[in-house]
């Protein structure tokens, strides 16, 4: 991509929220990539499941960070733009050429992602880190740590993905890891072992969260006719959330940065 180029760049769009809260510090704009490869039996988004679909949009970098700008000032100081999905890091040009973009605004970048995409070859490091250079945060879900449990719940390997983790790791990008908890489906107090002692060896780790499993993506896969595994499952019980954040010290790392950032 030459320099002049970037903001003529497109994406397949899903979709876009002005006041996001949840993916990343602050208020932000968030932008819902389209298009995944993998098929958490949770999702809340099937619908961005599909590269292209009637309902996705083609966009360039410019048109919508113009969207964006337009609530600058609801940012203050920790907020700014999220891209997320579907799995944004499968359009790597268009979010690279969009936090570039976004870099010469002084905007806050941060990157939602499965990291499934990660490749450990040298061709997919170029590119990527030319993405991880205009990349301020990563949220990186990890959604199992038993490679036999992570297809159960994906249909994919989770090999790539702890490499990603690694990665990030050795390049010291900061990452918040988010895990969510599905009772009967990825809450096993000896994966959430593992998965603590795995995260507990990153070095770039400035949160780590439990996302209890909601059931309010359901509807969608119901209006595309999907059948929904989970029909039944109800989110996990306070004491089952409680249990998993001992076992994988999440307050401690929250706590830690906590007073880290304020010396
Ligand atoms: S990685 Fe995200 S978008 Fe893809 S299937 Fe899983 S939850 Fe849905």
């Amino acid at each position: 991509m030459s320099e002049v180029d970037y903001g003529q760049v497109t994406g397949m769009i899903h979709s876009t929220e002005s006041f996001g809260s949840v993916d990343g510090p602050g208020i932000r704009f968030i932008i819902f990539m389209q298009g995944c490869k993998m098929r958490c039996q949770y999702c809340h988004n099937p619908d961005t499941w599909e590269l292209e679909t009637n309902q996705s949009t083609v966009r360039t970098v410019s048109d919508v960070l113009q969207e964006a700008m337009q609530y600058k000032h609801f940012w203050g100081d920790k907020g700014g733009i999220t891209v997320s999905g579907g799995e944004a890091m499968l359009q790597l040009d268009f979010i690279t050429a969009l936090f570039i973009e976004a870099k010469k605004h002084g905007i806050h970048t941060t990157l939602d992602t499965c990291g499934f995409t990660y490749r450990p070859t040298d061709s997919y490091h170029a590119k990527l880190d030319q993405l991880l250079a205009v990349t301020d945060l990563v949220l990186l879900d990890l959604k199992e740590i038993d490679p036999e449990q992570h297809k159960i719940v994906t249909r994919q390997p989770n090999t790539n993905i702890l490499l990603f983790a690694r990665y990030l790791s050795d390049k010291g990008i900061p990452v918040w890891i988010r895990h969510v908890l599905v009772p009967g489906l990825t809450d096993f107090d000896e994966h959430l072992e593992r998965l603590g002692a795995f995260v507990a060896t990153l070095k770039n780790v400035d949160k780590f969260e439990i996302l209890p499993y909601h059931t309010m993506g359901e509807f969608k896969w119901r209006e595309l006719g999907i059948p929904y595994t989970l029909a039944g499952v109800k989110p996990p019980s306070k004491e089952r959330v409680q249990n998993a954040k001992d076992i994988m010290k999440t307050e401690s790392y929250t706590e830690y940065m906590r007073r880290v950032h304020h010396h």
